[in-house]
């Protein structure tokens, strides 16, 4: 399957990777918003979030969303975490995966 993402928890093109486990990645945003962009990314393919019925995948994606905001450091300050779903949810990848964003002053819907 020809998904970016796919390509990218297999390592088949190059991401800065700052976290990963044995069923998700978390790299740098090629494009940041803020400071902090960070995607988390399944390991295995769901398209939206919709596709995926794994509780604990989620449960694991926020769990790794807390241990990068401390690790980084912006867990004080504040982080917003965001999964958007289909075209008017403004998603362009689809490939499940949440952002972590921080550094500045979010606000209204994703700041
Ligand atoms: P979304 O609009 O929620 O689907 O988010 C997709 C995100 O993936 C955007 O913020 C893009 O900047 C980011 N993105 C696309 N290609 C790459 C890539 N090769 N490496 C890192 N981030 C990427
Ligand atoms: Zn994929």
């Amino acid at each position: 399957m020809d998904c970016i993402f796919c390509k990218i928890t297999k390592k088949e093109i190059p991401s800065s990777a700052v976290l990963e486990n044995d069923s998700l990645i978390a790299v740098k945003d090629i494009n940041p918003q803020a400071p902090v962009h960070i995607l988390i990314i399944p390991k295995k393919h769901y398209s939206t979030l919709l596709e995926c019925k794994d509780k604990g995948l989620f449960g694991d994606m926020l769990s790794m969303a807390n241990e990068i905001a401390k690790k980084l450091g912006v867990e004080k300050k504040g982080f917003r975490v965001t999964v958007n779903t289909n075209n008017e949810g403004g998603q362009t990848v689809f490939h499940l995966h949440m952002h972590l964003l921080a550094g500045r002053p979010l606000s209204g819907i994703m700041g």
